[in-house]
């Protein structure tokens, strides 16, 4: 379990109140902390301007739950890639994507990740833990912090499938959306797709921006390149993503990441394009980030094109998305993995 489970950060106004009582102080600070912790994102209770200075001094080493950063990489194009440290000592990957309009972070759901899909650098890197709610919260506190800048978006693209550690990812959303204030249509989901789950997560009712990583329209292809698909064949798949549509009213996206001679053949494009039929969806195509540990190839423009255009052709809204901050090596799992080769 996180030890960070009893820290402040990832409880509710009422919980901070319940908590300030049981240190003999008045409920209007529960208040007064929760809008410390989570709109000006205090790292320590002593920072509380507004708390009396016997009870900052008495409170000064009570932990609040924030990380610290471990390193920081940032690529000509702005984005920062973040690695933070938790109270175990363990290391964790966050990404600050800053645009003219928005600020997004790419959030971590858990330590790893034990789906060892084919192509991903976290995957090569072994699963430890998921984290907590107040430790997902944390990362965007700080990179808040460090732009000094609002977070407009948030998205659980990091370390990690949040749908293995659904209980705090939705508690999660609920803070980034209730305390923090960042809309639930601008909070995105990805999911490899865990059996079960997404029906789980459909019931919530949540108003968040669903995204399920296909990255092959058919099963043996798509077990290759994500061995847990086995457990989960794509037609129930699809099922429940349809019933996900149904329950939610809101649309599924669908992740391609495009592997050059592997997935991007034009027959491959209208499988999808069959498999997306009649369905209130949407496709992100995302080329290739080379990493290490294997051999796949980012394909070439014509090719990428061609993939978007035959999905076009059949009506199938696409748009293709490159990783940001490659230069820092924050794409998907490669800063951790460049640190561990060096230590
Ligand atoms: N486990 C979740 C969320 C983390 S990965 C999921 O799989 O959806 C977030 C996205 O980054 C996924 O679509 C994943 O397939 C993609 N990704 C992972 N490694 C990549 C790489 N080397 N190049 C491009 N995209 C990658």
């Amino acid at each position: 379990m996180p030890l960070t489970e009893e820290t402040l950060l990832g409880k509710s106004v009422e919980e901070l109140t319940t908590w300030v009582k049981q240190q003999g102080q008045p409920a209007y600070r529960g208040k007064q902390l929760h809008q410390w912790l989570y709109q000006k994102g205090a790292r320590s209770l002593t920072e509380i301007s507004v708390f009396p200075k016997a009870l900052r001094e008495e409170l000064k080493d009570y932990p609040i739950g924030r990380s610290s950063i471990y390193h920081c990489s940032v690529a000509p194009d702005k984005t920062r890639k973040y690695l933070l440290q938790l109270e175990d000592g363990l290391i964790i990957e966050t990404v600050g994507i800053p645009t003219a309009k928005r600020l997004t972070v790419c959030v971590s759901s858990q330590v790893g990740c034990p789906m060892s899909c084919d192509f991903c650098a976290t995957g090569k890197g072994g699963y430890e833990r998921n984290l907590s709610s107040a430790e997902i919260v944390d990362q965007v506190l700080t990179v808040q912090e460090e732009f000094q800048e609002r977070v407009s978006h948030v998205v659980f693209m990091g370390m990690g499938e949040p749908l293995l550690n659904t209980k705090e990812v939705v508690k999660a959303i609920k803070i980034l959306n209730q305390d923090m204030g960042i809309g639930q249509r601008s909070l995105t989901v990805s999911t490899v797709g865990v059996k079960k789950k997404i029906l789980e997560l459909a019931h919530h009712k949540l108003q968040v921006t669903f995204a399920v990583s296909l990255h092959a329209a058919n099963q043996s292809l798509r077990e290759k390149l994500i061995p847990s698909a086995k457990f989960y064949p794509l037609p129930k798949l699809l099922a429940d993503c349809r019933k996900y549509v149904e329950i939610t009213g809101r649309r599924v996206s669908f992740e391609y990441i495009l592997l050059g001679g592997v997935n991007d053949l034009p027959e491959q494009a209208i499988k999808l394009a069959k498999c997306l039929k009649g369905f209130q969806s949407h496709v992100n195509l995302i080329p290739y980030n080379p990493i290490e540990e294997v051999d796949y190839r980012r394909p070439n423009a014509d090719s990428i094109n061609s993939f978007s255009s035959i999905l076009e052709e059949q009506n199938i809204a696409v748009t293709v998305r490159y990783s940001r901050g490659l230069e820092a090596n924050a794409a998907c799992g490669q800063l951790r993995a460049m640190l561990a080769q060096k230590e």
